[in-house]
């Protein structure tokens, strides 16, 4: 459950040598800072030297490498075209605007309500769940945001997902910052916190009281050395709990078999405790758990009458002896594993391909436009 690392082929640029840091928070469109680095684009399939700023769209035609950030209402609606037409299941984020003297909460409020009302208005899309704000109320220096984003909650009746005491240096600095949420008064059900690695006791109560949850994502966060987070203390205290890869910034790989197994080994081994910690457990997170937090699972997350069939059919060929199915699935099997893949009961992907349209054209399209070096 991510936006673009998860819905449109992985292969759109490739950074050779030099510095580069991929910051998510576009969905769909990836900026880039980027120092010292050759960019190689599949517009042109040629390297160029860049250096500074540079947002790279994906609407799924793959053809837009541009400086410069189209206006806001342009980026949502291609994020929410891109989203669709890659058939996944998806909440789709939103930016509201970092609010201040030239973006005021009205307008924050104007610009999110007329997305909504476009997204109400566009043909019926199967993959689509809901709306939910890309939070950013800890990111800056007041509390306005935070003011600026509940506001948007309660007039829209939106969620939040917002990430927080992700990084170690920032740790003291953001944990000052958590009572801006709660004065906001968006701590609540509707909140669902990324990464929340270094919390303290008082953060992790307060969280639990007000019903709150969070998105583990094991991968990404030993990936950016932001931690191991205290999931058995979480789970004592009553937090709710899904499981994620994060955003392209650290989702190389964005593989929930790898995810849960990366997660089980931090946090047995940070315990010197296998009991801590079953596959069921971080099975359940991945599934009912991220369903429950983003909000949806009455729809998703499990396998039952009236919900959506989005599912995953094994091969247990290479899974060699099975005693215990949840220890298979989370120990041995990997997506090579993976035979057939299911979303709203339509085939999506068999035996390491994916069927549709819309992926055949952008194979196609990655084929014509990447050149394989020494190649034709
Ligand atoms: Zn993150």
């Amino acid at each position: 459950m991510d936006h673009f690392s998860h819905s449109l082929p992985r292969a759109l640029l490739f950074i050779l040598g030099g510095l580069a840091t991929v910051l998510p928070g576009f969905g769909a469109t990836m900026k880039l800072v980027v120092t010292n680095a050759r960019l190689f684009t599949m517009v042109s399939g040629q390297e160029k030297p860049m250096n500074g700023f540079l947002v790279v769209a994906a609407d799924g035609t793959l053809d837009a490498a541009k400086e410069g950030t189209p206006p806001p209402e342009v980026l949502a609606e291609r994020q929410f075209r891109a989203e669709r037409d890659s058939g996944i299941r998806f909440v789709h984020g939103i930016n509201i605007g970092r609010v201040g003297p030239q973006w005021s909460t009205e307008q924050a409020n104007a610009f999110t309500k007329g997305f909504v009302e476009w997204v109400g208005a566009q043909p019926p899309t199967p993959g689509f769940l809901s709306v939910m704000i890309n939070g950013a109320g800890t990111f800056v220096g007041t509390p306005a945001q935070a003011k600026a984003e509940a506001e948007v909650m309660r007039t829209l009746a939106l969620g939040n997902q917002t990430h927080f005491l992700e990084s170690p240096p920032d740790k003291y600095e953001e944990r000052a910052k958590f009572r801006w949420l709660q004065d906001a008064g968006l701590l609540g059900p509707g909140l669902l916190f990324g990464h929340f690695v270094h919390t303290d006791p008082w953060i992790l109560r307060e969280t639990v009281h007000a019903g709150a949850g969070m998105s583990w994502n094991p991968l990404s966060n030993g990936r950016l050395a932001s931690g191991i987070v205290d999931i058995p203390a979480y789970v004592k205290a009553g937090l709710r709990i899904g499981m994620g890869v994060d955003g392209q910034a650290s989702a190389d790989r964005a593989d929930p078999f790898e995810n849960m197994r990366m997660g089980l080994y931090q946090v047995r081994a940070r315990y010197e405790d296998a009991s801590v910690l079953s596959p069921y457990d971080v099975l359940r997170m991945h599934t009912v758990g991220s369903a429950d937090v983003l909000g949806v699972a009455d729809r998703l997350g499990s396998l039952a009458p009236g919900k959506l069939a989005d599912f995953l059919v094994l091969d247990p060929s290479d899974l060699g002896p099975i005693f215990d199915p949840y220890a298979s699935l989370v120990f041995v099997a990997g997506t090579r594993d993976l035979a057939r893949v299911y979303v709203g009961g339509e085939l999506k992907v068999l035996n390491g391909q994916t069927v549709g349209p819309a992926f055949a054209q952008a194979r196609a399209e990655v084929a014509k436009r990447v050149k394989t070096p020494g190649g034709p």
